[in-house]
């Protein structure tokens, strides 16, 4: 996906973009393709496919929430900083905590936020079960892309949600089903599920929008996991 279809795809999904944006999205580009010829970042490494299977698909999040109605997210799991990084590019009002359980994708995500100049971000070197236990019902939003199946994921994440508020699963095509019994023991329900392919059927998609609808004061979330699994 060249700059122009990435600009054009986007705005589909309601999202505008200036120069300034796309710069930033430049230079996290190029930090992201320097520092993955010395660290494992991410196996995709042309720059088009960067721009649609990590930038396009983060901000694909859009198709089932308003990220102008958000005002701090929670991104586990983020790895290289997907969706989190990108979504903050895009939506600079939000106060973004990054949490991931790899020390040196940290560092990275730090050079990050301080070339980008990006404000109000936050980067976490924690397991999200742990950081979950001392941070509950802190954020508007916690996202979560390509991390864990998607029961452990519930316990991990529902916890930091506000209640009222939302958990957003980003996956592939691998774990339709899953959530089992976890949903209803964290008062917990689906608000809406998408399922599409990437452009140029580059892959199929599914994005979870969970509601927490009530406080749960169970003591969650747990290393191993109890929670059955059954289909959706
Ligand atoms: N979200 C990013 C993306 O979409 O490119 C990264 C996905 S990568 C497959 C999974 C990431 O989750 C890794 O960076 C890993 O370190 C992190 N992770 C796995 N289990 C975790 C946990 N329990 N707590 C925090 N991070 C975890």
């Amino acid at each position: 996906m060249d700059i122009e279809e990435f600009v054009y795809e986007i705005e589909k999904l309601g999202i505008s973009c200036d120069d300034y944006k796309l710069f930033l999205l430049e230079k996290y580009c190029d930090l992201l393709l320097e520092w993955n010829s010395f660290m494992n970042l991410t196996a995709i490494t042309d720059r088009k496919d960067i721009y649609l299977k990590h930038f396009y698909d983060s901000l694909t999040i859009c198709k089932v929430i308003d990220l102008k109605s958000i005002s701090s997210i929670c991104d586990v799991g983020t790895g290289a900083g997907f969706p989190g990084i990108v979504l903050k590019i895009f939506f600079p009002h939000i106060e973004l905590t990054l949490v991931d359980a790899l020390e040196k994708r940290i560092k990275f995500l730090n050079e990050v936020v301080s070339t980008l100049s990006l404000s109000n971000v936050y980067t976490v070197h924690a397991r999200a079960e742990d950081y979950g236990k001392i941070n509950r019902e802190k954020f508007d939003l916690v996202t979560a892309r390509a991390v864990s199946s998607f029961n452990i994921l519930l316990e991990y994440c529902i916890p930091m949600v506000k209640v009222n508020s939302y958990f957003v699963a980003m996956r592939g095509n691998d774990d339709s089903f899953v959530a089992g019994n976890a949903l209803k023991v964290l008062s917990s329900s689906i608000s809406s599920k998408k399922i599409f392919n990437l452009p140029h059927d580059e892959g199929v998609r599914s994005l979870f929008l969970i509601k927490k609808n009530k406080n749960t004061d169970l003591k969650y979330p747990r290393r191993n996991s109890v929670i059955k699994k059954i289909p959706l």
